[in-house]
């Protein structure tokens, strides 16, 4: 959903969706517009920052990626979803060696039992798996990376993870609880990565 700039204090915006996609990104943007719209947070902010028209920097922006390639930026917004689709083992690997070709990173070896993937490295993009010709690799898990606190301007920041593998209901609970930790503590010109780094992480990113 793009709004135009002007009175919104939250933009939503998501990559066009294609065969590369592991989520579909109008259903995130669903969940995520929901929660704009039943925490008032537009209304909140234009009362907090006491004007009808934000500036740049005033305005919440979310990014939906459909796959980690991030078309739309998720990693420079101040709140951003990028799809997820950890790859595991099935059966019957003929050792054609498609899924080793397919990975972009050069994460995967086959052995003796099959492919063998680097997860220290893997991005979850699934790519493997689409290009297995005998279902020999399949999608173990799906879901949303979830990233808060990103942006360019004066001091660029990339996004800090708050959640590698959510489901919907994760993802509508984190947006509302960057909305309200912005709320409660933001000074009037914070950016939320600002906000997080001021706070020292320890409000709103899980603890590791
Ligand atoms: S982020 Fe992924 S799914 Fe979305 S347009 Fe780009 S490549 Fe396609
Ligand atoms: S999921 Fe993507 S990054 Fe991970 S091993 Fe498969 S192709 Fe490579
Ligand atoms: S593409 Fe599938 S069948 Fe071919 S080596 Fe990889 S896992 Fe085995």
């Amino acid at each position: 959903m793009k709004m135009p700039i002007g009175d919104k204090f939250a933009l939503i915006e998501r990559c066009r969706g294609c065969p590369n996609a592991v989520v579909d990104p109008l259903e995130a943007e669903t969940v995520l517009a929901k929660v704009i719209e039943e925490t008032g947070f537009e209304e909140r902010q234009k009362e907090r920052l006491k004007t009808g028209s934000p500036l740049y920097h005033q305005v919440f922006r979310i990014a939906i990626a459909g796959c980690p390639n991030s078309c739309s930026q998720p990693q420079i917004k101040d709140f951003g979803v990028q799809g997820q689709a950890r790859p595991g083992p099935g059966e019957g690997c003929t050792g054609c060696g498609e899924c080793v070709a397919a990975c972009p990173d050069g994460l995967i070896r086959l052995s003796e039992s099959g492919p063998v993937i680097d997860f220290s490295r893997c991005l979850n993009c699934a790519l493997c798996v689409r290009a297995c010709p005998a279902e020999a690799l399949k999608v173990d898990q799906r879901g949303y990376k979830i990233l808060i606190g990103g942006k360019l301007g004066r001091r660029p920041r990339l996004a800090s993870t708050m959640a590698r593998l959510g489901n919907e209901a994760e993802l509508a609970a984190a947006l509302k609880k960057a909305f309200m930790f912005l709320l409660e503590h933001g000074r009037p010109h914070e950016r939320l990565g600002d906000l997080v780094d001021r706070c020292g992480n320890v409000n709103i990113l899980p603890k590791t």
